[in-house]
């Protein structure tokens, strides 16, 4: 029988132990804390912040959410973010993309101080995790981890086959992967033969932002399929990169969406911002 990982329970579980430890944190005086930045007025980024706000609220922590006008400078976006920086009561920034197209969002997310970066992408956090040692990790791929680790997933030796080579999620999710000791092959949009390239997956990430592009062909009978893909069908309906009701059919585990790995995204974030307090509570 296939096995759905319920992405919103295990988030739900995780986020109640960051309550309970923000709590005794706030005994011992200090409140995590972090900044959202959030530039224009793109509805799904808005939608984002909201969730990450409510998550925030839900645990406790200290979270200050900056909406920017769409037009402000690269330079004024940029102090917004030293201001950050230098403030000891935040204890984790996320710039909040895409960014409007004046913006050169690699400069922007350089600004953020590596030790501040929850979201994982500052290239020092990016080399830290490539060298074998991550500090910070992005959030997608980390919480897809932790997922494999409740369902008690078998990773080392495993192939594991990832669609989409974002920064964001694929190449994260394939160092992760390839520090479990699976075999990590990456696919992408030139990539030939992806059907059964994927196909040869004991465990499969699509992470290409294609509706249902996933069909039961592309999955091995037994295979772990993790969906990262959010999009919105005809019916402004939230689909999946994978067609789940007729993958769920062949595949071991499966990841529904909603309800997969979007909370988990969420939780990867308060559980790296509240690392960061705790370790400011330990070096007082
Ligand atoms: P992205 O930056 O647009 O990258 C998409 C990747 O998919 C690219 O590497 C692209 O290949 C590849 N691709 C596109 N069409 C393909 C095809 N037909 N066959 C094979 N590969 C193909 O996307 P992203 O930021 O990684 O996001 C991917 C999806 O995940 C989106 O739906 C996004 O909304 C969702 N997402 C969800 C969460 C969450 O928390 N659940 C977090 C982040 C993203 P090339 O490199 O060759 O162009």
């Amino acid at each position: 029988m296939t096995v759905i990982m319920d992405g919103r329970a295990l988030a739900d579980k995780m986020q109640e132990n960051l309550r309970k430890e923000v709590l005794n944190m706030k005994a011992s005086g200090i409140v995590p804390g972090l900044a959202v930045l959030l530039v224009g007025e793109d509805p799904a980024s808005q939608t984002y912040v909201r969730n990450k706000e409510r998550s925030g609220e839900k645990i406790g922590i200290h979270s200050v959410v900056e909406r920017l006008p769409a037009a402000i400078s690269e330079e004024e976006l940029f102090q917004k973010i030293q201001q950050y920086n230098q403030d000891e009561k935040i204890h984790g920034i996320l710039v909040q993309l895409p960014l409007p197209k004046h913006i050169d969002e690699q400069r922007v997310l350089h600004g953020i101080d590596p030790k501040k970066d929850v979201d994982g992408f500052h290239p020092t956090n990016m080399g830290q995790l490539f060298i074998g040692d991550p500090w910070m990790v992005p959030c997608t791929p980390y919480g897809i981890m932790k997922l494999l680790e409740e369902y008690k997933i078998d990773i080392s030796g495993k192939n594991a086959v990832i669609i989409g080579r974002s920064n964001i999620v694929g190449k994260p999710m394939a160092q992760l992967l390839l520090m479990s000791n699976a075999t990590v092959t990456m696919a992408h949009s030139k990539t030939e033969n992806l059907t059964q390239i994927a196909a040869k997956a004991d465990i499969l990430v699509v992470a290409i932002g294609r509706g249902h592009f996933v069909t039961k062909n592309f999955v091995k009978k037994g295979a772990v399929v993790i969906d990262v893909g959010m999009n919105r069908d005809a019916d402004g309906k939230l689909i999946g990169d994978v067609d789940f009701d007729a993958v769920k059919e062949v595949a071991g585990y499966i990841t529904p969406v909603p309800k997969g790995v979007g909370p988990m995204t969420i939780t990867m974030l308060m559980e790296q911002t509240i690392a960061n307090a705790r370790k400011q509570l330990e070096n007082t």
